[in-house]
């Protein structure tokens, strides 16, 4: 029987009410619930992603506002800004934009946000509490990966779970967060020997590279859960576009329990934890 099909956008549209609720509790409160996102460099793709962002925590009711900074910015200018919006009571979280100008390094800039504004879990210092198991803010993808594992009901303890991709932003805290739940990670990347031998005995594979078809149905156990994390623009033999995933769909949904597809898998899911993670933010601030 072919796999079921995990719906990512209806999961995300669950957590998404939640947390609307609870923003509306909040602000009836008198403490509303405010992301300031930083854009360095304006981008089309940039401009694109934070508007779509405006709409999400619109439609929320989290207030948002865009602080675009020219290419140029220094270091300390940006610094200088962060610093201004972690002692700024009104904002509740702080994200930041990336890619950044090459002059800029990402991982020293988001070493600046307060981890308790860092709604997209990227402080370093948020990455150490997922290690100490004292997880603060956790990277919206990682955390989307686990809501999805959940959402089928398969128990995370104990399972062989195989994390293909190792960025610092996915694939690693994908494997930190899935190590918490007590599976037995085994974490590949381009330097792994033999990818097959890994996967093959997979019950939780997440693949998250950014090569389509990278994994076949050859790659897979049969009844495993599957989540495919990666994005790629591909054209088709007839000329047309199609954005698909790391994972050959069509074949290895014939061989497994549950799948994601892409799009409408992680991606949306992803969106709705950004949210979740706002709210949290605002929680966590009132605790201070
Ligand atoms: P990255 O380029 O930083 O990392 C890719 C990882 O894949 C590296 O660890 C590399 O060692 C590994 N890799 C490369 N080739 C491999 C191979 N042949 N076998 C095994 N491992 C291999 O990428 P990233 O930022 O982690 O993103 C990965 C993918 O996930 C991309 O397609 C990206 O667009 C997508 N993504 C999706 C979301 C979402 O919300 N759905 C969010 C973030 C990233």
């Amino acid at each position: 029987m072919p796999a079921t099909i995990i719906d990512g956008a209806a999961l995300a549209a669950e957590v998404k009410r939640d947390a609307k609720r609870r923003v509306q509790e909040l602000t009836a409160a008198g403490r509303p619930v405010h992301l300031t996102a930083i854009l360095v460099g304006s981008t089309a793709a940039g401009e694109l992603y934070a508007s779509r962002q405006a709409e999400a925590c619109r439609a929320a009711g989290i207030s948002y506002d865009l602080l675009p900074l020219p290419a140029e910015t220094s270091f300390a200018e940006v610094a200088g800004t962060i610093r201004c919006l972690n002692n700024e009571p009104s904002v509740t979280g702080i994200m930041l934009h990336l890619p950044l100008p090459p002059h800029l390094d990402a991982t020293e800039v988001q070493y600046l946000i307060d981890p308790v504004k860092d709604v997209e879990g990227v402080n370093p210092a948020n990455i150490g509490y997922v290690v100490y198991g004292h997880t603060l803010i956790a990277p919206c993808t990682a955390q989307a990966t686990i809501e999805l594992i959940r959402s089928t009901g398969v128990t995370i303890r104990g399972a062989e779970a195989v994390v293909v991709g190792a960025s610092e932003i996915v694939g690693k805290p994908v494997a930190l967060l899935l190590a918490e739940q007590m599976a037995t990670v085994t974490l590949c990347h381009i330097a792994t020997r033999d990818l097959k031998l890994h996967t093959q005995r997979a019950d939780i594979l997440v693949v998250a590279v950014g090569k389509a078809g990278l994994i076949t149905a050859d790659h897979v156990k049969e009844g495993a859960v599957i989540i495919d994390i990666g994005i790629n623009r591909v054209t088709l033999p007839d000329g047309t576009k199609k954005t698909v995933g790391d994972v050959d769909f069509e074949a290895v949904r014939q061989k497994v329990a549950y799948i994601t597809p892409v799009p409408g898998g992680v991606g949306p899911m992803t969106v709705a934890m950004l949210l979740k993670n706002t709210l949290r933010s605002a929680e966590l601030g009132l605790k201070r």
